[in-house]
């Protein structure tokens, strides 16, 4: 019998900076559909995997796949490429752009894949509204709240329908009900459009959110579980 091959695999990834080695060769293999917590101590090379999954940095040993297709065999303009039509991302401080509203943040990566701009803008506001975001379209993220604009950028994260959501401490800037709140709407939403999710986090009530979770240290997967 054969397995469904991974939607997103990692092999012997390695990542050095300078004298710091970042990543000392991890393997990770994704399933689809599946939501996974990243955790481990600071400076243990959670943000560096991270960013060597999505395509953001490129090792300097190992390879990604997404689908079956090497994500580090590209150059950087089909790595770009690769990274708006496939995946999408949740930072701590939501990194929206302050001058355009709500809805022109969430429509701007639809727009980017040549999607119309009626039609980007139907799309954002369905995804504001299904994020408990209805009548705010209008407002830039300096006129919402922590919790509202950073379901602002789950929005953003998943008006391309996505592969995989990379969310790195999505919750930090957080106080603890506005973090379960887009905690409990990031994988709703993930979920509702077949998406995998990889949650950067050192928070268990973030973990638990996640089907499975590792533990990074040193640059290595050192315990990796199901949850419960
Ligand atoms: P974490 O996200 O788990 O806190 P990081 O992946 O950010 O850890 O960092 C892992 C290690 O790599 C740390 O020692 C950090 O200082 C180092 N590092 C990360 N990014 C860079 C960079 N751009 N330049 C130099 N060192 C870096
Ligand atoms: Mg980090």
């Amino acid at each position: 019998a054969t397995s469904a091959p991974a939607r997103l695999s990692a092999r012997a990834l390695v990542k050095r900076f300078g004298e710091t080695t970042a990543l000392a060769g991890v393997d990770l293999d994704l399933a689809d559909g599946e939501s996974l917590a990243v955790m481990g101590p600071s400076g243990s090379g959670k943000s560096t995997l991270l960013h060597c999954l999505a395509g953001i940095l490129v090792p300097d040993a190992g390879s990604v796949m997404l689908r079956g297709r090497p994500v580090h065999g590209l150059d950087e303009r089909e790595r770009s490429l690769l990274r708006r039509t496939s995946y999408g991302f949740v930072f701590q401080n939501g990194q929206l752009l302050p001058e355009l509203p709500a809805v022109e943040n969430v429509a701007l990566p639809a727009l980017l894949l040549g999607t119309s701009r009626r039609e980007a803008t139907e799309l954002a506001t369905r995804w504001l509204a299904s994020l408990g975001l209805a009548g705010m379209e209008g407002r830039r993220p300096g006129e919402l709240s922590g919790g509202q604009a950073q379901r602002v950028a789950v929005a953003r994260a998943l008006v391309t329908q996505p592969d995989v959501v990379f969310a790195d401490e999505p919750t930090g800037a957080l106080d603890q009900a506005n973090g379960h709140e887009v905690m409990r709407l990031l994988t709703e939403a993930t979920r509702a459009v077949g998406a995998c999710l990889v949650v950067v986090t050192h928070d268990e009530q973030v973990a638990a959110w996640c089907g499975r979770r590792i533990v990074v240290r040193d640059g290595r997967v050192v315990d990796e579980r199901r949850t419960a």
